[in-house]
């Protein structure tokens, strides 16, 4: 099973912010800044390429729901909307996300999870601003 299916399985624990029959939207692990979310199907689907029609359409709706609700309580004006699908374009996690990105200033983002250490106080601070 894939790691996002075990979060979705509650093997694993996340930072749940939304969640509806056919999606789920978490925290990403690894905060490329202050609020880095992903959307994700509940249904386990590699990529774009086999994303069915009527779940596409229903996902860009949730993406826009959780992005105005992390605008609201984080405050920034601006954010990336992104997106790998394969291996070649960056993929880690075989199991499609959409990743919302806040942006706070022009500073680059790395997507790298390397770069980033794991920051429970970060993700638990973010994780109630956005939930209270
Ligand atoms: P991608 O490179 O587009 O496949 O992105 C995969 C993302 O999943 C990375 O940004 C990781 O930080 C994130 N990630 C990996 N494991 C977890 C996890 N257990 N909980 C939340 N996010 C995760
Ligand atoms: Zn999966």
């Amino acid at each position: 099973m894939c790691i996002f299916c075990k979060i979705l399985n509650k093997e694993i624990p996340s930072y749940k912010i939304y969640e509806d029959d056919d999606f789920y939207a978490m925290l990403d692990i690894s905060q490329a800044t202050p609020g880095h979310t992903l959307v994700l199907p509940k249904k386990h689907i590699t990529n774009v390429f086999d994303l069915p029609e009527d779940l596409a359409s229903k996902l860009f709706v949730v993406v826009k729901k959780v992005s105005d609700l992390l605008k609201e309580k984080l405050h920034f004006n601006d954010l990336n909307i992104l997106n790998n699908s394969g291996q070649i374009a960056g993929q880690t996690v075989m199991h499609l996300h959409i990743h919302i990105i806040p942006r706070y200033s022009k500073e680059e983002i790395n997507l790298s999870p390397v770069e980033h250490e794991y920051n429970k106080d970060l993700l638990e601070e973010v994780y109630n601003k956005i939930m209270k």
